[in-house]
């Protein structure tokens, strides 16, 4: 059996909310470029669209926008970066996961 290959991807985000997600091999040339850049307009390619450096806000992470996404959707984390969904909140005194308005089914 083929094991899948997991690539290692970078978000490359654009002020619109565009995202274009390239390999890292790919985001370290974009990251090049940005840094190579004098003037605040110049066009250059990213998988084929052209994007206006001026509108790029920069090189991600996968995981900072899967959070940034959950941020979004109203979830928050614990002290131990467990997500916690909208509308949850964890017992101060078993950990348990509530929802707003409910007790604690184990403490009562
Ligand atoms: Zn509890």
């Amino acid at each position: 059996m083929e094991k899948a290959l997991t690539k290692d991807l970078r978000v490359v985000v654009i002020r619109t909310g565009i995202q274009i997600s390239i390999e890292k091999d790919k985001a370290d040339k974009v990251d090049e470029v940005l840094e190579s850049i004098t003037t605040h307009h110049k066009f250059m390619k990213i998988e084929g669209r052209s994007v206006n450096t001026a509108d790029l806000v920069g090189v991600f992470e996968p995981i900072d926008l899967e959070e940034l996404s959950r941020r979004k959707r109203g979830e928050w984390q614990d002290e131990n970066g467990n997500w916690i969904g909208k509308g949850e909140y964890k017992c101060s005194t078993c950990g348990n996961i509530i929802p707003i308005g409910k007790r604690c089914g184990f403490c009562g």
